[in-house]
């Protein structure tokens, strides 16, 4: 199947059922339940998001895809995807594939950044992400690898060491506007390929004098990771002591202590977890993407996608 990179990898995670929906999130007791935020008291799986739930059923009814008298309550996306590849057309199995993608990406937005769902926009988005792809693959097969390598760009980006297979690199940081007493914390989530898999950027509540804003930053940070299912993580960012001496360190009683539990706990929940700090200039992506969060005040986030905002960065 000749489909976008970030499209295959989405739809492989789809089938392996490993999406932060609401269910999985239930399933490692982060959520009290698993419900669907649409209301419908379904769970949320991986099938009902992309499939049956409300949202998404208003993208599959735009899509002109004929899917109409298709069943609605098939459990696991990977059978969907089986039906998909028996009963569609080639073209077909590419736009479904987009709009599975498109939809997912929906409804992060509609859960993380509270947005309304525009099934015409996904359509849109979709279509759009399938026609660039199908123009853009004769155009890079026709390039030499001695081209590619001149456009390779030489900057920050070029210090950033990526982190053995099987691992993410979670880079973050903060952004001060000390006169209006804002804080942003910015986090890009990369593979050992350099592949941008998430990434997000969020104000920082104010926490009581006294306690660091990287503290605030980190319970983000990781609260992220572990919400996304990234479990083996390098964790890079600017020197924090407190972090260091998280293993060792009793907890005491302070309203400190109070915020450092709440980082033990997320930290309990990785499965493997490497603590880095940052070093000339392989923060970059992080720091920028803080900036955009003072910029914009706002909340947002990418997932299986680079922001448009560090290109050139990344
Ligand atoms: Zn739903």
């Amino acid at each position: 199947m000749s489909l976008p990179p970030k499209v295959k990898s989405f739809l492989w995670r789809a089938c392996m059922g490993i999406l932060p929906t609401y269910e999985l999130l239930w399933r490692r007791h982060m959520r009290n339940d698993g419900l669907c935020h649409c209301g419908a008291s379904e769970v949320e799986s991986v099938s009902h998001s992309l499939w049956s739930c409300s949202l998404a059923n208003d993208v599959w009814l735009e899509s002109g895809l004929n899917l109409q008298k298709w069943d609605r309550s098939i459990p696991h996306f990977f059978d969907l995807m089986e039906a998909v590849r028996r009963r569609l057309s080639p073209e077909d199995i590419g736009l479904f594939s987009c709009l599975a993608y498109f939809i997912w990406g929906q409804r992060n937005k509609v859960v993380h950044e509270k947005l309304v769902g525009n099934p015409i926009v996904v359509v849109k988005q979709a279509k759009n992400l399938l026609k660039g792809y199908k123009e853009s693959v004769p155009a890079v097969a026709s390039i030499d690898s001695g081209t590619m390598r001149s456009h390779v760009l030489v900057g920050p980006r070029g210090r950033w060491v990526p982190p053995p297979a099987g691992c993410c690199k979670v880079n973050w940081d903060i952004a001060r506007d000390s006169a209006q007493k804002l804080c942003y914390v910015g986090v890009v989530v990369r593979d050992y390929d350099s592949k941008v898999l998430a990434a997000r950027c969020s104000p920082i509540q104010a926490l009581p004098l006294g306690v660091h804003p990287y503290i605030g930053a980190c319970i983000k940070v990781l609260k992220f990771s572990v919400e996304m299912g990234f479990l083996d993580i390098y964790l890079e960012g600017p020197p924090v002591k407190f972090m260091q001496q998280l293993h060792v360190q009793h907890l005491g009683s302070s309203i400190e202590d109070m915020w450092l539990e709440e980082i033990q706990f997320y930290v309990q929940q990785l499965r493997s977890f490497t603590l880095q700090s940052a070093v000339n200039g392989s923060n970059f992506a992080a720091t920028a993407l803080a900036q955009v969060g003072l910029s914009s005040k706002l909340t947002k986030v990418w997932v299986e996608d680079s922001p448009l905002e560090l290109l050139g960065v990344l």
